[in-house]
């Protein structure tokens, strides 16, 4: 009979410092405005415990502004929002809280910066509230993959300049094919400086990759539409195919460990999800197997950023 033997658990994982800097900002307008209602547009990261702990607390989620009344206090999500929805804000008299992650912001003003130059490309994934947010900015071409690219041969003009920009939390290797795909079908594409994944994507990615040669399999902790948290199951997959995800212990099965043979597991856990979700899968795998030991993998520990809030919250 199988048993589980060890877990490894990845260094950095969960938190990462734009969800850090959007709960803190919440929860620092919550005690200043005791007394009024905080709306926030969508979830403000992607994980069912966080919002579940701040409806707690009073604070309200909507998915579109107009569930809000008129001149209530609004808050925007980590992922960002597009100009259309500040504009609806503004008209609205809404006061506005944006807890937008500095470094999706930071693509939100190159795609202002491009947009009178450049025809744009975005690689992201359709869909996802970080992607609809930054192309609210400006004109572009949305691509998931390289046949996307192949599509746009006919659509962009290669006698004008051509750049791109990227989501936050898109798979490294997938991305670099996108972009070397780029390149090869528009030689005079320009190269942004620096690309836009983002410090936390990136140590999340190369943590799990240092640790699929030593595991059976690599569990996920987080949730369906977190998009870095999916980026880690898929990279575990590639080279260990039984890795898999679940959102929090409740949907821990361990017919599933059993039936797949997994000795060893690695942990890890996506930029939105808390601390408490991964301790509380560990206490039920040691009721589980009561003899697994459990360790932090030896490897590079993030250098966590660290992203101050603003003083005055509201615009
Ligand atoms: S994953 Fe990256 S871009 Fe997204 S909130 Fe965290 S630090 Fe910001």
């Amino acid at each position: 009979m199988n048993t589980l033997e060890k877990i490894f658990l990845a260094n950095p994982r969960g938190f990462c410092a734009g969800v850090k800097y959007a709960i803190s900002y919440v929860e620092t307008l919550k005690d200043t405005h005791k007394n009024d209602n905080i709306y926030v547009r969508k979830e403000i990261v992607h994980n069912r415990r966080v919002v579940s702990d701040m409806e707690n607390k009073g604070i309200k989620f909507i998915n579109e502004l107009g569930e809000a009344p008129d001149g209530s206090i609004v808050v925007f999500s980590a992922h960002g929002v597009s100009p259309e929805v500040v504009n609806f804000a503004k008209t609205h008299n809404m006061r506005i809280g944006d807890a937008t992650c500095p470094l999706v912001t930071r693509v939100h003003k190159k795609a202002k910066s491009y947009k009178s130059t450049y025809q744009i490309i975005y690689i992201g994934h359709r869909g996802h509230d970080e992607a609809i947010g930054t192309m609210g900015e400006a004109e572009m071409h949305l691509v998931e993959s390289e046949e996307d690219v192949i599509k746009l041969k006919n659509i962009l003009d290669s006698n004008k300049p051509i750049t791109y920009l990227m989501q936050t939390t898109l798979s490294i290797n997938d991305t670099k094919k996108i972009v070397d795909k780029i390149s090869e079908i528009f030689p005079n594409v320009e190269h942004p400086e620096k690309d836009d994944i983002c410090y936390a994507t990136t140590e999340r990615q190369e943590s799990v990759s240092q640790m699929l040669n030593e595991i059976s399999a690599m569990l996920v902790i987080g949730s369906e539409n977190s998009s870095n948290s999916m980026r880690l199951l898929e990279l575990a997959q590639k080279t260990k195919e039984f890795s898999f995800r679940v959102a929090n212990a409740e949907e821990l099965d361990k017919s599933y460990i059993d039936k797949n043979n997994i000795k060893i597991l690695g942990i890890t856990a996506g930029a939105s999800t808390p601390q408490i979700l991964v301790d509380e899968i560990i206490i039920k795998l040691k009721i589980f197997y009561p003899n697994v030991i459990v360790e932090d993998f030896p490897n590079s520990r993030e250098d966590m950023m660290k992203f101050k809030l603003p003083r005055e919250l509201l615009k």
